[in-house]
């Protein structure tokens, strides 16, 4: 080749490179061209490596942000970095809850024989590890067995020792300030890890340690997310009856009782309404106990479906229902009671492949003043009315009258 001709070759492979193409040809020599070629060959597999480099961080970054799983991301590291840091061994240890305890998170190697599983777990007694946590900074052991013996007591180190292990780069993980553990790259032989090492293991470090904090707070954020899960399905339960989702005996009972309080509170009226199903012991005994529950389903279905968002309805004994509505007048009352009756009579109930003409007797009890502001004294009172509601025919409401000077008497128990 005419000497040009080189130098062109020479520009042109330079060209290329500036644009991030290293595989053009380098023509090389003895002469002084020549040597100018082997220097551009350098700089290209230099620069190769480097941009290699960046692309494996780059990757890292994108595990961070698409994949959460912390073990795609370190077998990511293992396999692509082992062209620019030498290592036959890579671990990852975290620090439990405090700073006291270390756990073996993560472990690989190029040979089979690990001495430590991971999830082993050892207290911080080694003082050097103490001082990084300090320090923050980065350590090198350039001999493993000249380490343990003068220094640390560690049984991860001592461990990676009896596997063969001679140089170790231990780099802190960092996040909001804290140390949060190490990933360590070992080496089999000695005096391996230099200053230039350093630079891209800190690089390594501080993605590894965003990733474990992102995990982290994932890890939170989902058990936050099922323990509010788990708390909302137990309130259900305690408060709600398992057969036909209604509010149970308990909780109505305390619904009732705030709202007498807020009643009282704001100079407002209650209804109650006491609601019983109608020979419903009939449906019992004609089609079955489980037809009888279909029917005490679509009884509570219904009664919900037609109760206005600030009226409550809880199933208050085995086919009776009791509904809070407030504040409401008589006339108000009166109407709720009739859209619940309506509800169940309009339409016969279709259950087990039947259809089952079903009614319900409905009490409704008002405090009128004050006075009558009394959860016993307004149960007692409905319970009455939907006596009378029975003996007047069945599928109808009827209205207790209360006497302010009326004492109520304790029925809680009474039922
Ligand atoms: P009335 O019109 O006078 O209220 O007559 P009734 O037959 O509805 O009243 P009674 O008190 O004689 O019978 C109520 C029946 O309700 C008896 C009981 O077995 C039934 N029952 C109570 N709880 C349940 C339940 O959870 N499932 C079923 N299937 N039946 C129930
Ligand atoms: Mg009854
Ligand atoms: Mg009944």
């Amino acid at each position: 080749m005419k000497k040009n001709d080189r130098i062109l070759a020479l520009c042109k492979a330079a060209e290329a490179m500036a644009r991030g193409d290293f595989t053009s040809d380098i023509p090389t020599g003895d002469d002084d061209i020549g040597h100018l070629g082997k220097s551009l060959k350098k700089l290209s597999s230099h620069l190769q490596k480097q941009f290699d480099k960046s692309q494996s961080l780059y990757k890292i970054m994108v595990e961070c942000n698409f994949n959460l799983r912390l073990i795609d991301v370190l077998n990511h590291i293992y396999e692509s970095f082992q062209n620019h840091l030498p290592y036959d061994r890579m671990s990852l240890v975290l620090f439990e809850q405090d700073q006291s305890k270390l756990k073996l998170h993560w472990v690989r190697a190029n040979y089979n024989k690990l001495e430590l599983s991971t999830g082993y777990s050892l207290p911080v007694t080694d003082s050097s590890v103490q001082k990084l946590l300090d320090t923050h900074d980065m350590l090198i052991i350039d001999d493993l067995s000249t380490y343990l013996e003068e220094l640390s007591e560690s049984n991860l180190a001592q461990a990676a020792s009896k596997e063969g292990i001679h140089s170790c780069l231990v780099c802190p993980l960092i996040a909001t300030g804290k140390s949060i553990g190490f990933v360590i790259f070992s080496c089999r032989k000695k005096n391996i890890y230099k200053k230039l090492h350093k630079d891209l293991s800190l690089q390594i470090a501080s993605h590894l340690a965003l990733i474990i904090e992102k995990t982290q707070l994932y890890k939170d954020v989902k058990l936050n997310k099922q323990l509010i899960a788990q708390k909302k399905s137990l309130e259900q339960r305690v408060t709600h009856d398992a057969l036909t989702g209604l509010f149970n005996r308990p909780a109505i009972f305390d619904i009732l009782h705030k709202q007498i309080l807020r009643a009282k509170r704001g100079g407002l009226q209650i209804a109650v309404i006491m609601i019983d199903i109608d020979h419903f012991k009939a449906i019992n005994d004609s089609s079955g106990h489980l037809t009888g529950d279909a029917v005490l389903c679509e009884i509570a279905e219904r009664l919900t479906n037609s109760a206005r968002s600030h009226e409550y309805i809880g199933r208050y004994g085995g086919e009776e229902f009791l509904a809070i509505v407030s504040p409401y007048d008589q006339e108000g009352a009166l109407k709720a009671a009739e859209r619940f009756r309506n509800a169940i009579a309009c339409q016969a109930i279709s259950a087990n492949q039947m259809l089952i003409p079903v009614t319900i007797s409905l009490g409704v009890a008002i405090s009128t003043e004050q006075g009558t502001l009394d959860e016993n004294l307004l149960l007692q009172k409905a319970d009455e009315a939907l006596y009378l509601a029975k003996h007047n025919g069945r599928n109808r409401v009827e209205l207790a009258h209360i006497d302010n000077k009326e004492n109520p008497t304790d029925r809680k128990n009474s039922r």
